[in-house]
This record gives C-alpha cells, structure tokens and sequence, in this order.
C-alpha cells in the first residue's frame, strides 16, 4: 500500500517538531505535521521561554538593591510591564518563526490545522483535507488542569499569565509544584504582594525534603506568602476583587488568582480511544520504551505521554522514535537520572535520589553544607546556599546532587555529567576546587553531615 507520507506528527512542540526534523532531514522520511495553535509548543510559546525571561525580569529589583551595597548610584524607577510583554512577544514570535523555518529547511511540510486521527493510517485535519500515512506521532503535549471549585472560571492559569494587561496589586498562586512556586516569586520579583496556598504540608513535593524546605523558607524571607495546608473552597468575584474562600477558615480578597494544580495530557478528541490505543487514569497515552502506542503504527511523546514531563525529555523520546522508525538505529530513551531545576528565587537544581528516596534503597551518607555566598553577603543580604551529595555507603557512587543557589539550573547540569558517568564521592573529592566559587563546595566536603 502507497501512502500521501511517511510519518505525520501531530503537535508542534518540542518532541513533535525534533521526530520530524530528525525523520525528514536524517532519516530521509516525508513527513508532515500539523499545529492547531502556534508552532513551538508549551515550552516556547507558553511555557519554559516565556517564564524564564519573566524570572530573568524579576530578578532585577534585587540586583539593583546590590548594586547599590557595591557602592553603584543606582535607583530603580518601577518595572513597565507593557514594554517587557511587547518585548517577550516579538522574541516569541522570533522563536516560532525559527521553528516553522527549521521544519521548512528539513522538507517536512506544515499544516496549521487540527488533526485527527480517523484510522491507523489516516489524518483528517480541521480544513477537510485527508492525509494517508504510515506512521503517526502523537505529541499533543499537556494542558493547565483546574479543579471544578465554585468560581473556577475568575482563576487564571500559566496560559494567560503572560498576556496581562496590567500587572496586579494583589495575587494568589495555588498549588506547591514547579510551577505555583516559580511564579510566586517571578509575581513577588515583580512587585506583586502574592501568597500562595498548598494543600499539602510543604511545597515542592517529590524534591529532596531538605532542599525544598531551604528553598521555601528563602522565599517566605524575602516576603512570599506561603499557607502550606491551605486549599480554595470556591472564589468569589467583589466590587475590588476576587475573594477566595479557604479550607483554614479565611476569606481573603486579591486582584488575581492563578492556579498551577498540574497539567492534564492532550489526548481527548483525537479519535484514539475507537482505534485500540490505551489510556491511563489521567488520560496518558500508555506506550511502551519505544513510545509506541497499542496500535502498532501510532507512537507518543512527550508530556502526552506523562512520563517525564519536561521540555528535553519530550525533545529525547522524539528523536529516539526517529532514529528507531526512520533511521534504523534502535533506541530506547532512558528516563532515569534526569537533572531539572525549579527556577524559583533561589533556584533549585536536582538530579538523582533524593535523600528520601536513597535511604530507602540503601545505606548512605549525606554530605550537606549551607553557607552565605560571597556575593550576597557583601551586600547584606542573609541568603543561604545549599549544597547537597547522597552517596552510597556501599560503592561510594554520588546517588544524588541537589543544589539550592543563584544558577543551580546551570550548577546542577554539570553535577549531572559526572553523576551519569558513575562518579564516586572520592572522584568529586579529587576535583580540585576552582575558587572563589559556590559551587567548590561540592568538591570539598569532607565529612558526612550524617549516615542513614
Ligand atoms: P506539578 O504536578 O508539579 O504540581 C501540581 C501542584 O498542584 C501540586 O502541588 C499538587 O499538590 C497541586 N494540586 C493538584 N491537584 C490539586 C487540586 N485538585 N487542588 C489543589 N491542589 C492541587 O504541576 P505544575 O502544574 O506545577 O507543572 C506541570 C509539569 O510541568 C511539572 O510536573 C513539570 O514536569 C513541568 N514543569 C517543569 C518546569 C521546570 O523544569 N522548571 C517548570 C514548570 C513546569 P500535591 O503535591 O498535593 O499533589
């Protein structure tokens, strides 16, 4: 049987447009792809690009204070959120224009349409055209989830933060995960008195416990809000406001109400469920290590799939179904030992077991140590940096880093080189340090704060 293509991929972001990239340029497929909204995806147009230019502008109020303690005649006059939205959205409509042309310049051929799928080999898009193929991709990504609470609809989610026209006086971010904590103090960085509720007992759920709760009590310091325990009964809109009526008892007004309570795959309405393939509780789709689905010419990536939901790992699995489909090269995309980083103020990077997590499986020793940074000390202020190793007690491989300080995104993906590599405690220790730096600390622990 001939087909109208090779592979069509169905999704625009991250891990579609790297399977199709990879699949015509390499693999020498001829593949289409169709983007209901804009090409790029959660990450560029409303995810990871825009939030880290918001993190970038609300860091500068504090650098300015230090600049200041290093003796600089400086004063801040006020953030003008209008010119900063205009600026973020003329660089992503560069990004998405870089994105359409790299999928241009690899031979794959872009439909801005709605697909869906009506057979195992067929696409119907949202213009009437019909597209034969012999592999499709699913990579639909995620959506914010809200919870159906009384006054649902006055909350905004991460979708619409960055079209504002005005910055609020008053904000409260639900949930404790990566993204309420960031955007809580991307708000507060930003001149916005915000609080934040977590039904939970402490934020960051899943970090290392020790880590997030450094990273909590920095943002509390610096005048973030936080209710651990606390949940939205139902909001309530007022002649000034928004009021939210919480589990604690309280009834407090704010001028905007952003929930962060997870993502929820995109698999609904594609015509999967009548051709066999199989769903899980929060409607992923369920694949097997090659990403492919129950119907063996349907295969998925990236947070669709709800495996690892994060920007490179969709990018990974996407270019590991390319290679194996299309460049006869197998290969299974490994989950394990994925570095991340919150990119809260300060931020936290983590690759690894947690300190929980590796007491569980073994005996081990944690190395720890907090300090004030050089920088930030000169300056006055009273930031701690943490530093953290979990190492087995058994092979002295480092089980775990966790970093909570200035550019721990940046710190943490080296740490990972080496902890992926196999590194032991006593190779960190051979590493000499390079001084005066934050991070010589990981080099330079001795002794084990304690063994478990
Ligand atoms: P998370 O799953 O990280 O956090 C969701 C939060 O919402 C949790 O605190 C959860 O509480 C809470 N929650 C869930 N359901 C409810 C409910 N019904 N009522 C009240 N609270 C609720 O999701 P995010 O939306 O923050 O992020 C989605 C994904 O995006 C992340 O998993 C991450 O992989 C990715 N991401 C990565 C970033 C990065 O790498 N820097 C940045 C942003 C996102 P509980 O803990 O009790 O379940």
């Amino acid at each position: 049987m001939t087909f109208d293509t090779d592979l069509f991929v169905i999704g625009g972001g991250s891990g579609g447009v790297r399977a199709a990239r990879i699949a015509a340029a390499e693999g020498g497929a001829r593949v289409a792809l169709a983007e209901e909204s804009r090409m790029g995806g959660t990450c560029v147009i409303r995810g990871c690009v825009p939030k880290k230019l918001m993190v970038f502008a609300s860091a500068f109020p504090e650098l300015v204070e230090d600049a200041a303690a290093y003796g600089w005649r400086v004063k801040s006059e006020g953030f003008d959120w209008p010119k900063f939205r205009t600026s973020l959205e003329a660089e992503l409509d560069r990004l998405e224009n870089a994105y359409r042309n790299t999928l241009k310049s690899a031979g794959v051929t872009i439909h801005d349409a709605r697909a869906t799928v009506v057979d195992p080999h067929t696409v119907r898009l949202s213009t009437g055209e019909t597209v034969t193929t012999k592999h499709i991709l699913i990579a639909t990504g995620g959506w914010p989830f809200v919870p159906d609470i009384p006054g649902r609809e006055l909350a905004i989610t991460s979708n619409e933060i960055f079209h504002l026209d005005t910055l609020p006086k008053r904000a409260l971010v639900v949930g404790g995960g990566y993204i309420a904590s960031e955007f809580a103090c991307i708000l507060h960085g930003l001149g916005v008195e915000t609080t934040q509720y977590y039904r939970g007992a402490a934020i960051l759920r899943g970090f290392d416990d020790e880590s997030r709760g450094h990273v909590a009590n920095a943002m509390q310091a610096r005048g973030i809000d936080i209710h651990c325990g606390t949940d939205v009964l139902r909001l309530e809109q007022t002649a000034t406001g928004i009021r939210a009526v919480a589990t604690d008892g309280t009834e407090r007004e704010f001028d905007l109400v952003l929930y962060a309570t997870g993502r929820r795959p995109n698999s609904v309405g594609l015509g999967l469920e009548e051709l066999g393939v199989k769903f899980g509780r929060n409607g992923e789709i369920l694949v097997d290590d090659w990403s492919q689905t129950a119907v063996p010419s349907i295969y998925a990536v990236g947070d669709v799939t709800d495996r690892v939901n994060l920007t490179p790992v969709a990018i990974r699995e996407g270019h590991a179904f390319a290679d194996t489909v299309f460049r006869g090269v197998p290969t299974r995309f490994d989950h394990d030992l994925i570095p991340s980083a919150v990119f809260t103020q300060p931020e936290l990077g983590s690759v690894g077991l947690t300190e929980e997590q590796a007491r569980e499986q073994e005996e081990i020793e944690v190395y720890s140590a907090t300090f004030r940074p050089m920088k930030t000390l000169f300056a006055g202020r009273p930031d701690r940096v943490l530093m953290k190793l979990i190492v087995s007690a058994a092979t002295r491989k480092v089980l775990g880093c966790h970093i909570v300080a200035p550019d721990a995104g940046e710190l943490i993906q080296l740490a990972a080189i080496a902890i992926r590599m196999g590194a032991t405690k006593e190779d960190f220790d051979r590493t000499v340090a390079v001084h005066p730096t934050m991070a010589e600390e990981l080099v330079t622990m001795r002794k084990p704060t304690r063994k478990a």
